[in-house]
């Protein structure tokens, strides 16, 4: 593929030491780097401490496990959690704390005298449990050709421009990659070595202009449970942001409503032999009840854009009691509302066919779209399109078809869009991401932090108007 590919194996150990290091172009490396697509930056600044903390990061396995109840769900994300804490006392940031439930916070001092909104950046340490992230082997390919990417320890996984397009856009960007039997990791490995970025940058220069900014970095994200019930309080902040978010520009302020739907049904057992007249199938009837569900509308697999669906994504049972476990997405509550009353009757309607089983729909909540908080103030999203206009980016803002971390605290009160990090392919072997893009993330945050430390402190996001009036 002609590219210089790197094994990723240096032990250097950035930061801290060394403030600013790395912000000059002095890499010999550099020099010949192709040149840049219009409107990109030009400078390296950041460029090998984002390599260099993603290369290290990602080896650390961090896998969550939705079984366990504890949290964090497994013991070794500390191995991340621990490292964090130890590298933000190293480069000077303050009260730098891990929580009884595994999230680490920190804090950096504000430059600026005036009372501002205190702006915090979280991501999340944990990797997806749906592909291995034991043994992660980094691989750095700087000034990428164009061409296909294979992968040494499994030939087979090949990352090609033409199956990725948005690959195709990132010639000459240095692109990591796992090795081809695991996932990289980016998620959010990624957002973490921004984040850590942006603060040793900051805490390096203090002439930069922000208020306080917190950090918070999270465990089991991938399992729905990364925001704990105390992490609001604990972060302390008027407004977040995850970074957490794929292409470059992307400022996602939009997300599904969701609530969760278990139906049990009970029948009526008895031996098969004498079973005339008496015996009720619960599995019969289950299967009825998905058979008169919509197939061709209301599914995941028939849906996209702002479409939601009714999805069934588990079923157990006997002939005498089964268990159908939905999920049900909406961008609107009240067309997710009309998802759960349209399975609620199918429920009914059947049960009125037959007294003798009983059969029960329990819906409950699990998140609500961020933008029903976020429109009655949206600065913390105007901000954020104009950090990245600045620096000739387009935000792009696409509304995701799920939740993430920042639809829970927006609703918890903590309005928090998710920004991107340059994260592709997520999740599996063909996972790969732009050093390049992440330099722009961590140049959106610090231009964040500026923006923020120009807002009046007296008017926060996230507090209910107190009924004064400007004007
Ligand atoms: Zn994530």
């Amino acid at each position: 593929m002609g590219t210089t590919t790197e094994t990723g194996q240096s032990t250097r150990t950035y930061p801290g030491s060394s403030p600013g290091a790395g912000e000059t172009s002095t890499d010999p490396e550099h020099r010949n780097a192709p040149a840049r697509a219009a409107g990109q930056v030009t400078s390296h600044a950041f460029d090998r401490e984002l390599e260099e903390r993603l290369v290290r990061y990602a080896r650390i396995d961090t896998q969550s496990d939705e079984k366990p109840t504890t949290s964090p769900s497994t013991q070794k994300q500390f191995d991340l959690l621990n490292l964090l804490v130890e590298e933000l006392k190293s480069i000077g940031a303050a009260e730098v704390k891990l929580t009884d439930y595994g999230a680490v916070l920190a804090t950096i001092p504000p430059t600026v005298k005036a009372d501002v909104p205190r702006v915090a950046l979280l991501a999340h340490v944990d990797t997806a449990p749906a592909y291995s992230g034991t043994g992660v082997k980094p691989i750095v390919h700087r000034g990428y050709d164009g061409g296909d990417i294979v992968l040494p320890d499994g030939p087979n996984v090949v990352i090609s421009p033409a199956a990725f397009p948005y690959l195709a856009s990132k010639r000459g960007d240095d692109i990591v990659t796992a090795s081809g039997t695991t996932l990289l990791g980016t998620d959010d490995k990624a957002g973490v070595a921004i984040i850590m970025t942006v603060v040793r940058h900051l805490l390096a220069h203090p002439e930069l202009q922000h208020g306080t900014i917190r950090i918070g970095f999270t465990p089991d994200e991938e399992i729905g449970r990364g925001v704990h019930r105390n992490l609001p309080a604990d972060l302390n902040a008027d407004v977040a942001y995850t970074l957490d978010g794929a292409e470059l520009g992307e400022v996602v302020f939009e997300t599904f409503s969701a609530d969760k739907a278990e139906v049990h049904v009970e029948g009526v057992s008895t031996h098969p032999g004498q079973a005339k007249d008496k015996l009720v199938n619960a599995l019969h009837l289950a299967a009825k009840i998905i058979d008169t569900l919509p197939h061709v509308t209301l599914t995941p697999e028939t849906t996209d854009g702002r479409q939601g669906f009714i999805h069934l994504y588990q079923m157990s049972g006997t002939a005498a009691a089964a268990d159908l476990h939905f999920i049900l997405r909406d961008f609107e509550v009240d067309a997710l509302g009309k998802h759960g009353e349209l399975l609620k009757r199918v429920c009914e309607t059947l049960q009125a066919t037959e007294r003798r089983a009983r059969i029960t729909c329990n819906i409950t909540p699990q998140y609500r779209n961020m933008r029903y908080w976020l429109e009655k103030d949206m600065r913390p999203v105007e901000l954020a399109r104009q950090a990245c206009r600045e620096l000739g980016i387009e935000p792009v803002e696409t509304p995701i078809r799920g939740g993430t971390d920042g639809s829970r605290l927006t609703e918890m009160g903590v309005p928090t869009p998710n920004l991107f990090t340059g994260m592709q392919n997520i999740h599996g072997p063909h996972e790969w991401i732009s050093i390049q893009d992440m330099r722009r993330s961590v140049q959106v945050c610090i231009a964040l932090a500026r923006l923020w430390s120009a807002e009046p402190g007296d008017a926060r996001p996230g507090v209910e108007s107190d009924g004064r009036s400007a004007d």
